[in-house]
């Protein structure tokens, strides 16, 4: 009745839709703006994250202070303890679980193989069980990642392209999490939409990610390793700002539809859904550098090196034209503009000092 009475509500608007939300990987980069973004519409928002030591804990704890002053309160734990999510489960009837809790990264794959399979296969199965069996059961909304595509050369990379041929073992536990989450939501009825994100950056960003540990170094002085692609070609990402993904993401549990099962059993058939989620405009890393260079007035010490084969792909670029119509998702931030911000963030965050080159908080 309320539907037909008020004018439509655009999915991910700033208006709350009343949803009760567990954001997995709460400290992280996106869940913390997502979580920040549903408190501030009045959704209800609980967090979890194990706090690991992938990156500077230092940052996940100040992200987890940032929430805590705006009422979102992170349970330190692992996605793995069964338990800890049943009683969470028990406490609070959550509609939506936003899963972003993950081993990412694509190089570290090499050195720690097994944080992969535990975070982003075994972590992921055990939430899954916990959704299954919780009444009401949630719905589920997950970061997959644009790492799916692989080797791909079909450009842009749509959603029905070939998802065969990853590159990293990041990858391969992304593409296993479509199968297993897939399959949950065949056997048990759980709503399901998988987001392939196309490499996020911004404000709170990741600090093993390149925009920012090349800000690191460029502003220390120190060289910044650039990759490049076979036969000199510059390798290309579609960057997509932070917020764009924080208004893909809230227009995906807006629209999510109900899980049919409850306790394990399955009532119907329930949604599952795909989309990526890009700023389809890539921009190659040299010209990445140089933004960065103007909005950090410092010139950057370029070491270009023939990509390693270790899990890097030449290029992405998102078709997001399913996003668009379905989630009316319509990413609106230039990488100019988002560096803009992303750098203004770093320097007042790490107190950098223009004149004495020096960070008051590094
Ligand atoms: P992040 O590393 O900042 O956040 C992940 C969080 O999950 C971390 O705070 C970590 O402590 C937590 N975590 C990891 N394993 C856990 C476990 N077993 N139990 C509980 N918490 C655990 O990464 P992010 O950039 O915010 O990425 C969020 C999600 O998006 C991840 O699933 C990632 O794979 C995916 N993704 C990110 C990008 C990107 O460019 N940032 C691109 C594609 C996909």
């Amino acid at each position: 009745i309320r539907a037909s009475a008020s004018p439509r509500r655009p999915p991910g608007s700033a208006e709350g839709a009343g949803l009760s939300v567990l954001v997995t990987g709460a400290a992280g980069f996106v869940g913390t703006h997502c979580s920040l973004a549903l408190r501030k519409r009045g959704d209800g928002v609980v967090g979890i994250d194990n706090f690991n030591k992938y990156y500077d804990p230092s940052l996940k704890k100040a992200r987890r202070a940032l929430l805590a002053s705006h009422g979102v309160f992170v349970v330190e734990g692992d996605i793995n303890d069964g338990r800890l999510l049943t009683k969470l489960f028990d406490v609070v009837p959550f509609t939506h679980v936003l899963h972003l809790a993950a081993q990412a990264g694509v190089r570290y794959a090499m050195e720690n193989p097994a944080s992969y399979v535990h975070s982003n296969i075994a972590g992921l199965v055990s939430l899954l069980e916990a959704c299954k069996d919780a009444d009401p059961q949630p719905a589920v909304v997950w970061a997959s990642s644009s790492s799916v595509y692989g080797l791909n050369d079909a450009v842009p990379f749509s959603e029905a392209h070939r998802t065969d041929r990853p590159a990293s073992l990041y990858a391969a536990t992304k593409k296993a999490g479509e199968e297993i989450t897939h399959t949950y939501n065949h056997i048990y009825g759980l709503s399901v939409t998988g987001l392939r994100f196309f490499t996020v950056y911004g404000p709170w960003g990741r600090p093993d990610m390149a925009y920012f540990s090349f800000t690191r170094n460029i502003l220390q002085g120190k060289p910044i390793t650039v990759y490049r692609g076979k036969d000199h070609v510059d390798l290309a990402r579609d960057f997509t700002y932070i917020d764009d993904i924080v208004r893909g993401c809230l227009a995906s549990l807006d629209t999510a539809g109900r899980s049919t099962g409850t306790g394990g059993r399955k009532r119907g058939p329930a949604p599952y859904r795909i989309f990526n989620l890009g700023n389809t405009a890539p921009v190659t890393v040299p010209t990445l550098v140089s933004i960065l260079e103007r909005y950090l007035r410092v010139k950057a010490k370029k070491n270009v090196v023939e990509m390693p084969g270790n899990g890097d792909v030449p290029f992405t670029h998102a078709n997001i034209s399913l996003a668009r119509e379905q989630l009316e998702y319509k990413p609106t931030t230039s990488l100019e503009m988002g560096l803009k911000k992303f750098v203004r963030w770093y320097l007042s965050y790490y107190g950098y000092n223009r004149g004495t080159h020096t960070f008051n908080n590094l």
